[in-house]
């Protein structure tokens, strides 16, 4: 697997370098909106720290990340009307991630509702 890339487009929302919606963050994670959503209130989960992805994570980074996933997708239920939450991960290009940063989508759901695929 490749090393972390500090010049990957998250690490550099992280450093204020790019703009991003941001809507959370705490002491280990920050939450902004994803700038192509596939669902009404389509967000991102990252961690600050440095992590290529699921495979690269530590287990203090995962419980970090999956705890304001969580939180947040409970909140999305109530700030979209949402009756559901998917939560979707991808690993290395093989495994269809395009942003080489640790990230959690987090995508409210409604009844009867389809979400555009990836890329
Ligand atoms: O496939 P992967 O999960 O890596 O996709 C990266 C996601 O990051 C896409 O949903 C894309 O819309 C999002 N993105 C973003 N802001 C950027 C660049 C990408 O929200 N500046």
């Amino acid at each position: 697997m490749a090393r972390y890339d500090p010049n990957n487009i998250f690490a550099k929302i992280l450093r204020g370098e790019l703009p991003a919606h941001k809507v959370y963050e705490n002491s280990d994670t920050m939450v902004f909106m994803d700038i192509m959503p596939r669902s009404d209130g389509h967000m991102l989960v990252i961690p600050k720290t440095p992590c290529r992805n699921f495979l690269d994570a530590s287990p203090e980074q995962l419980a970090a990340v999956m705890a304001t996933a969580q939180k947040m997708s409970h909140i999305a239920m109530r700030a979209f009307d949402a009756q559901g939450v998917t939560v979707q991960q991808f690993n290395e290009a093989a495994g269809g991630q395009e942003v080489f940063h640790l990230h959690f989508h987090i995508l409210p759901r409604r009844d009867g509702d389809t979400v555009r695929p990836p890329g």
